[in-house]
């Protein structure tokens, strides 16, 4: 027997980190140097089969709201999960990471929200790299009490993509 589940995932993170390619590269398969900074709001489903659960995904890109903040508390209300994404190759995306955890803590009950953490442009870690993967991972170790709820991806190369959606999911199956 198949039992389905449905959640809203918020995807935040400091513009221009890869928040529209993670969605496009996963829902779509495909990778734009450019990618169009949409104002609106915009959200793709999706459908992940695991453990004999079908997840329905409500993916929300907060595309072109990052500059606006209180226009970004519709992403997040109500959200089972955030994916919190950031460049390996920016500092300053990084630092941001934790503003946005400091609004969240505010506004949503952290006990009830699956929060993932996401190091984009893996691809560029060598020569470019800013942020170490020890440091991501103890930053959200001390968030989450889950160290692993990091992933570092590349979705210009297609690297680990996947995998963020499937944790993501096994998270939310797991708290069923
Ligand atoms: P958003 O503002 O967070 O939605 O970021 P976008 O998805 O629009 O990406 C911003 C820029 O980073 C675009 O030029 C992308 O092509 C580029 N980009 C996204 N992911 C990667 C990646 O994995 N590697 C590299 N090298 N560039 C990426
Ligand atoms: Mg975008």
């Amino acid at each position: 027997m198949t039992r389905a589940l449905e959640a809203k995932v918020a995807i935040l993170g400091k513009q221009a980190v890869g928040k529209t390619s993670l969605v496009t590269r996963y829902v779509h398969q495909t990778f734009a140097d450019r990618t169009p900074s949409t104002i609106g709001a915009s959200f793709v489903t999706t459908k992940i089969e695991l453990d004999g659960w079908e997840c329905r995904l409500q993916l929300w890109d907060s595309a072109g709201q990052e500059r606006f903040r209180a226009m970004t508390q519709m992403y997040y209300r109500g959200a089972n999960a955030v994916i919190l994404v950031y460049d390996i190759t920016s500092e300053d995306s990084f630092r941001d990471v934790d503003t946005w955890v400091q609004e969240l803590k505010k506004n949503v009950d952290m006990e009830q929200t699956v929060l993932f953490l996401v190091g984009n442009k893996l691809d560029l870690a060598p020569g470019k790299r800013k942020v170490e993967y020890t440091r991501a991972r103890d930053y959200i170790k001390k968030i989450t009490g889950d160290e692993t709820a990091l992933l570092e991806i590349s979705c210009r190369d297609d690297d680990g993509v996947i995998d963020v959606f499937y944790e993501l999911a096994g998270r939310l199956v797991r708290r069923q």
